[in-house]
């Protein structure tokens, strides 16, 4: 499977640095920062700095200090957040089916309150 990178996507805008972001924490290979439209009271989005477009071109394609940088970044801001007591949900979209906006691979770390059911529908 091939995946084509479009380096125009909002999140490849924010790496280089053209448009601001809420910086939860930030590592030579990952960062994370707060969505602009909050579905919880905690709502990070994690993302690798490396062009992956969707979770399993990272899985399959992402070099292994970047793979592992990446789940322990994950998990400092789970300890960060407190989140480990009370629970928390990670999301990721990927492609149509997925409703996928930003074509750049990220994890939504949501907490803070019961979320509901998995799915709307
Ligand atoms: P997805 O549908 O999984 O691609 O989700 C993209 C997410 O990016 C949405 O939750 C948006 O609210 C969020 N988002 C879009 N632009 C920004 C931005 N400039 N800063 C932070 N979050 C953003």
């Amino acid at each position: 499977m091939t995946y084509v990178y479009d380096d125009t996507n909002i999140f490849a805008m924010i790496l280089r640095g053209d448009i601001p972001n809420s910086t939860v924490t930030e590592t030579d290979y990952s960062l994370a920062f707060r969505d602009i439209n909050p579905q919880s009271p905690v709502h990070i989005l994690l993302i690798p700095k490396g062009k992956y477009v969707t979770i399993d071109d990272f899985a399959a394609n992402a070099g292994l200090e970047e793979v592992a940088d990446f789940w322990r970044t994950f998990a400092a801001i789970i300890d960060g957040e407190g989140l480990q007591q009370k629970g928390f949900r990670v999301i990721s979209n990927a492609g149509e089916h997925g409703l996928q906006e930003v074509p750049h691979f990220h994890l939504h770390i949501l907490g803070g309150k019961a979320l509901g059911p998995i799915l709307a529908q």
